[in-house]
């Protein structure tokens, strides 16, 4: 099954399906079967990896650059600077950090990890000279809320924010309330983390249910239903090699209106507003 794709707001395509990298790089151990996941993910088609300098303290970046040697040109990596180095220098010093853990000359979509205190406009200045260095393509956020987005897109340039990285999930759907439809309007696609609730989500009844009615597992369903949402990137991450396989079938998976009647009574869709929530 080729990946789908959905679009950055300049129109050029990104892959809807990609692979997480939190907690890898925590373990020399694992190291190994991190790098093989990965690279196993390449195999089976994925091009986009989600990373970021938080994870492992950089020894995800340096995971992700093994398993991306020889092949980076085909692939979309996305990575992230922490909030505490998001002033204009240390943006761009973060930014030639991850550069060097990662192997490549560039990053293709480079998000700040969530929302400190240093000034949104510092931060975009630090985006907008790596950009015309070439050191990333495209910027954007991670674990914005609606006024953090407007606030950001009220800001000269700040409409050229290519992404919000943020909690989506069948348990977590209250930005379906507001954040969503004001991405959507704006054609700023949503990239949905923790798509499985870190695996929490997977022991839930309804889930079950559905799967059961399609010889399917509980993960490939809450991946399949955030695969149908519009305008959505779905980043699972899998250190286990049947979980990388597992996930991939998940594109196969076409859920009915049965099943999504099944899911919206186990996890409804949000009737108001509430505030962001991250892990
Ligand atoms: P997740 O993808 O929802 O879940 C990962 C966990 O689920 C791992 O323990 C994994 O086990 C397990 N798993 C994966 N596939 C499975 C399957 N088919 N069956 C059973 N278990 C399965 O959680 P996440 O890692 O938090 O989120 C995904 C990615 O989003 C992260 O890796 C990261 O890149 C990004 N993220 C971003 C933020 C942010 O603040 N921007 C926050 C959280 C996450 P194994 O590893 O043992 O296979």
């Amino acid at each position: 099954m080729p990946i789908p794709t959905t679009r950055l707001p300049s129109g050029e395509p990104i892959p809807a399906f990609g692979l997480g990298t939190w907690m890898m790089g925590e373990s020399d151990k694992k190291r190994g079967d991190e790098v093989a996941a990965l690279k196993l993910g390449l195999d089976l088609g994925a091009t986009l990896i989600d990373t970021a300098e938080m994870y492992g303290d950089g020894e995800a970046e340096e995971i992700v650059g093994d398993a991306i040697a020889g092949r980076r040109d085909s692939l979309f990596i996305v990575s992230k600077v922490l909030p505490e180095n998001a002033s204009r220098a240390d943006t761009i010093a973060a930014c030639e950090g991850s550069l060097k853990r990662l192997r490549t000359d560039r990053i293709d979509l480079y998000l700040l990890h969530w929302r400190g205190s240093t000034p949104l406009e510092h931060t975009l200045e630090g985006f907008v000279q790596l950009q015309r260095d070439g050191k990333i393509r495209h910027w954007g956020v991670s674990n914005f809320d609606t006024d953090d987005m407007e606030e950001l897109l009220a800001l000269p340039g700040g409409n050229a924010c290519a992404t919000n990285q943020v909690l989506y999930n069948l348990k977590r759907r209250r930005i379906e309330f507001d954040l969503v439809p004001f991405c959507r309007a704006r054609n700023i696609p949503i990239m949905a983390y923790s798509p499985i609730e870190q695996g929490r989500l997977l022991g839930a009844a309804a889930l079950k249910e559905v799967a059961q009615r399609h010889g399917a597992t509980t993960a490939q369903v809450a991946l399949a239903w955030l695969l149908e949402q519009p305008a959505t990137i779905v980043i699972p991450k899998a250190t286990n090699p049947e979980h990388v396989r597992e996930n991939f079938a998940a594109l196969d998976l076409r859920l009915t209106d049965e099943d999504r009647a099944i899911l919206d009574r186990a996890f409804p869709p949000p009737s108001k507003k509430y505030a962001l929530e991250m892990l």
